[in-house]
């Protein structure tokens, strides 16, 4: 069996981890990544048996260069500017990395008689859903840039499909976290934050009453499922891949430990968010392995990952945020 496989945004949080498992399943790995929040250290114990290309993929120039004479059987798509507050005030940086980047890497595959591609995308699709737990025929009402930036990549994979019969699968992924996740300078996804304020004894900053839900997903289980993706004979397809369990704010500091603030509730964020994965289960066979409890243990034991993230407090989120109330609200 060929397994040569590309990996965009490879140096990052989800795609390290995908990286540390391919090379284990004797994939031979390229990665391609423009490190802008990527980090080569993600990747140490990977690098010396892949093929690491610095590249963005807003740049097509450089892109057909460096992968003109390549070729691929599989193509993970992970490389994306993540964050929400970065994208109310830089949109034009989204879509020019999310979709411009996609649009690029589709051209180039075009050629290259895949047999698979998978396309991380959001459930930030889904905006303020009607139905939990939310199933992928959901209405899709994106409610910030990054969210439509992630949307509309999705409708190039599906329709580069379609058109150029490249067999895709794309995954909706629900709020993922693990070791390894951003500690990059924007005011992020809830864990880097509440960790950076755990090492250094600072309340955490809780939005609202706390009581709003997150699926939140352990990195190991959508690495798993990217790769009965990769594996599996489904195609064409648009899966949701969350922990199917939804948990309050409250009960993540709680399983944390610390002391903590109120912060104000944010313009068009859901109560809850919450996977339906029948279609994964179905699909796929996979299911999610890693609660929530055991998750958070293994977070805690990495959190020196943390030690240099940045430390949001109530009065630097309020300026940070300041954007994203005034034009949401
Ligand atoms: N959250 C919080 N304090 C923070 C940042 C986030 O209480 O400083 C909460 C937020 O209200 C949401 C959850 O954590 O319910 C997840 O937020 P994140 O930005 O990670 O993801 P998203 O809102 O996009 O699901």
């Amino acid at each position: 069996m060929n397994k040569k496989i590309l990996i965009t945004g490879g140096a990052g949080f989800i795609g390290s981890h995908l990286v540390d498992l391919l090379v284990k399943k004797k994939f031979t790995v390229t990665v391609i990544d423009n490190l802008s929040s990527g980090n080569l250290n993600n990747l140490k114990d990977s690098i010396k048996k892949i093929n690491f290309l610095k590249i963005d993929l807003s740049n097509q120039k450089e892109l057909e260069k460096k992968l003109k004479n390549k070729s691929f059987d599989y193509c993970v798509h992970l490389a994306a500017l993540a964050d929400i507050v970065p994208s109310i005030t830089n949109p034009d940086r989204y879509f020019n990395s999310n979709v411009v980047g996609t649009f690029n890497l589709l051209q180039i595959m075009r050629n290259k008689n895949l047999k698979k591609l998978i396309y991380s995308a959001s459930s930030s699709c889904y905006g303020i859903p009607k139905k939990y737990p939310t199933s992928e025929a959901a209405e899709i009402n994106p409610e910030y840039p990054y969210a439509i930036t992630k949307r509309i990549a999705e409708e190039l994979i599906e329709h580069w499909g379609k058109v150029y019969k490249i067999p895709y699968v794309s995954l909706r992924f629900f709020n993922v976290y693990g070791p390894r996740s951003r500690t990059s300078g924007t005011y992020g996804a809830v864990f880097g934050v509440f960790l950076a304020q755990k090492i250094a004894n600072k309340p955490f900053t809780v939005v609202g009453d706390g009581n709003q839900t997150r699926d939140f997903t352990y990195v190991s289980d959508i690495v798993n499922a990217i790769y009965k993706s990769l594996t599996s004979r489904i195609s064409n397809r648009i899966i949701n891949i969350g922990s199917g369990k939804t948990y309050s704010i409250n009960y993540l500091v709680k399983l944390l430990g610390g002391k903590k603030v109120t912060i104000p509730k944010r313009p068009g964020e859901p109560k809850c968010t919450f996977a339906n994965i029948n279609l994964a289960k179905k699909l796929l066979k996979w299911k999610p392995q890693v609660s929530l409890e055991v998750g958070v243990k293994k977070v805690l034991q990495n959190i020196h990952y943390w030690n240099n993230a940045p430390l949001w407090s109530p009065s630097s989120i309020k300026k940070e945020t300041k954007e994203w109330f005034k034009l949401l609200k």
